[in-house]
């Protein structure tokens, strides 16, 4: 769908998903220093906050940021407190990432570039 925005309209969008952009990164930073202070809930709360404000304003989250959700439980795990994450040569060569809070696991396959 297109749509006719005057020139200002446009430039307060694009203002607008870039200060999202932001503060989803903002708040995804203070997650993980709040994962690694042992405050597990507030950074659970973090990260759902920041999901939301992603759906809210269709900002993307950023993808380095995507192995850090649970694909199942969309709760933020904190490497090595609530997140295991293995490397595995059986088949193809891939990092196994487990949710240690549903215990659903996600691969990520590794590939050669
Ligand atoms: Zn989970």
């Amino acid at each position: 769908m297109t749509r006719n925005f005057s020139k200002s309209k446009k430039r307060r969008l694009r203002l607008r998903s870039k200060l999202a952009l932001e503060n989803i990164k903002e708040m995804l930073n203070r997650a993980f220093l709040e994962g690694y202070r042992c405050n597990i809930e507030r950074s659970i709360i973090l990260g759902r906050q920041a999901r939301r404000l992603s759906k809210a304003t269709g900002v993307k989250i950023p993808w380095y940021f995507k192995f850090f959700f649970c694909k199942k439980c969309k709760r933020f795990l904190i490497p090595g407190k609530t997140m295991r994450i293995r490397i595995r040569n059986r088949r193809e060569s891939h990092i196994t990432i487990t949710c240690l809070l549903c215990g659903s696991i996600k691969r990520v396959p590794l590939r050669h570039r």
